[in-house]
């Protein structure tokens, strides 16, 4: 039979064979005389599941036909895929005789069909799934998760710079994004483009928070310069956001609320992102908008620092001031450092602005040392984060070295929460900055944990009692017992007290006559301007 298409091999009950015909030797490279008397193991593919053989040997065995897809290897070494079908032989008394194995070459069309089908689910320009994949995905990560977040990103201006640059380099760009945020994705994250500029993510199980941390890295990270043909050019992008199952149960609808997203982040000065609207969510795009402005607000020298004395009980001098950071937004106004910090913590920002107020805490102390100011500590807000990072040691040590500032002129307040976040480590960065001599207060006492091992552990000098056991100690005997337990404690331990957020003379004296060391809040001064607690300090200066 020259002209079958079947490669047909006969095996007799030991699956040795017997006869071929011309279509197996064409089809696999062997002659007849070559593989008389061989069991079929010469065509397996050496990548094939040996496993696979294993079910189809024993269900031949068995007497019973198998058919199916495998994957074979021709005598020069290529593979190719045939569709085959085993017939085992009785013998009138039931027994196997042998097998009958016909073989259909089917790798061309294997080959065709997956090019097919990554040509109907693909985007030809980027490679990136197409708006049907996607659709596959998205049913996957519904299937597995509680909660899948729709983010439509679209460049910003992409249409002028298509117009200015020529078509070819608006093609090399859409690449390039696509591929930087291709390779950026993470678990249970699908992305897609669906036409143009306008790219689709999906994020799995993500808490809204993390979702906003999420497009905020992938809005930074469109906006990396890209390198086109003879030039590096940036484009940022904006985005809009809805939520599976909350706004929507399609993915149809979920892109249309998506868009309407994406145009208030385009209409909101673009470089953004906003959900699609529900009052949380417009509070979501608050925030990014002002994490977005708070990038440039050091640069817009919108930040300052306020000084709010700290003073003796016994003497009534002051013995610091607490540097506290004031954003005046140009958008905003004044927005309180409750708000800011905490957004600056989630976006790393807080490391250079947190840098930028240790040097500029030094820098104000050495002027103030210069006029002939007497000296005062410098008490200075650090986050968990600062103070977590390697080199907060080092950039400690340049501020003090750069203003020439005794190191006892400056006390780090730490919350008591974030020094029992990471024990071993805080213990370790305590004992160094106590070891150059800068002290260390621990913030807000009494709202954590107040682990008494730890304070003495932590060589902490002195430690602060929140302002809410002050707000009601006069009227509050379990405040008062509280304040009293602490201050006592504080003395026995010899490390310094603090009261904060004292208003009342009232207050004032019942502290004293408790036995705390020093008093912080409005009684005596609010935070104030740097020339103003510059006048503070002289006035209220134990006379020399
Ligand atoms: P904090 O460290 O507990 O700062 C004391 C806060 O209490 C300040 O609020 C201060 O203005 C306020 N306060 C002082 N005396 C009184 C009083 O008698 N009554 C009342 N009701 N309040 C008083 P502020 O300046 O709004 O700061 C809030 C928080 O922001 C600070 O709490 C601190 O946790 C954080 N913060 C401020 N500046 C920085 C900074 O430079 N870095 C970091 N990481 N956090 C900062
Ligand atoms: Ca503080
Ligand atoms: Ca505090």
């Amino acid at each position: 039979m020259p002209g079958a298409i079947f490669g047909i091999a006969v095996f007799d009950r030991n699956l040795r064979i017997r006869q071929v015909n011309h279509a197996f030797t064409r089809m696999t490279g062997y002659e007849e005389i070559e593989v008389l008397d061989c069991p079929p193991h010469f065509l397996h593919a050496p990548g094939a599941s040996s496993e696979l053989a294993g079910r189809i040997y024993q269900q031949i065995f068995e007497g019973t036909p198998w058919s199916g897809e495998v994957q074979s290897v021709r005598k020069d070494g290529t593979e190719l895929v045939v569709f085959l079908r085993v017939f085992p032989s009785r013998s009138p008394a039931g027994d196997i005789t042998g097998f009958l194995s016909i073989a259909e070459d089917i790798t061309d069309k294997k080959n065709y069909s997956a090019l097919l089908e990554q040509l109907s689910q693909h985007d030809q320009l980027t490679g990136l799934p197409n708006r049907e994949l996607l659709q596959q995905h998205f049913d996957q990560l519904c299937a597995d998760h509680h909660q899948v977040a729709v983010l439509w990103l679209d460049l910003d201006n992409f249409k002028e710079v298509n117009d200015a640059l020529g078509h070819a380099v608006g093609d090399i760009l859409l690449q390039q994004v696509a591929y930087r945020l291709r390779d950026s994705l993470k678990k249970n994250e699908s992305i897609g483009r669906i036409s143009g500029d306008d790219f689709v993510i999906l994020l799995a199980s993500a808490s809204e928070e993390q979702v906003i941390r999420r497009t905020l890295e992938l809005l930074e990270l469109t906006a990396q310069p890209l390198s086109l043909p003879e030039q590096t050019l940036s484009i940022t992008a904006s985005s809009g956001i809805a939520l599976w199952p909350a706004d929507g149960d399609s993915l149809g609808s979920l892109l249309q609320k998506a868009e309407i997203g994406k145009y208030k982040a385009k209409a909101s000065g673009r470089n953004n992102y906003q959900f699609y609207e529900s009052q949380m969510q417009e509070m979501a795009s608050l925030r990014l908008a002002q994490n977005n402005a708070l990038k440039t607000a050091l640069d817009n020298q919108e930040l300052h620092l306020c000084f709010q004395p700290q003073v003796c009980l016994q003497d009534q001098t002051v013995a610091g001031v607490e540097a506290l950071l004031r954003w005046n937004s140009r958008d905003w106004g004044v927005v309180p450092p409750s708000d800011f910090i905490p957004l600056a913590e989630s976006s790393g920002l807080i490391l250079t602005i947190g840098d930028w107020v240790l040097d500029t805490a030094m820098a104000q102390l050495r002027n103030w040392l210069d006029q002939g100011i007497p000296p005062v500590t410098m008490a200075v807000n650090i986050s968990a984060i600062q103070f977590e990072h390697p080199d907060f040691i080092e950039q400690v040590s340049c501020a003090l070295a750069r203003y020439r500032i005794p190191p006892q002129l400056l006390e780090l307040e730490l919350t008591e929460a974030m020094a029992m976040k990471k024990p071993k480590i805080s213990e370790q960065r305590m004992r160094e900055l106590h070891m150059m001599g800068v002290k260390l207060s621990i913030d807000d006492f009494g709202t954590g944990y107040s682990s008494l091992s730890y304070l003495k552990r932590f060589k902490s000098d002195k430690l602060k009692i929140d302002r809410e056991f002050i707000a009601d100690m006069d009227h509050d005997p379990d405040d008062q017992a509280i304040v009293t337990a602490i201050i006592q404690m504080a003395r026995r331990l010899s490390i310094s007290v603090l009261a904060e957020g004292v208003e009342t003379a009232r207050q004032a004296e019942l502290l004293r006559r408790l036995g705390c060391h020093q008093i912080q809040g409005y009684h005596y001064s609010k935070p104030l301007p740097a020339s103003d607690a510059a006048s503070y300090i002289r006035q209220h200066s134990s006379p020399a």
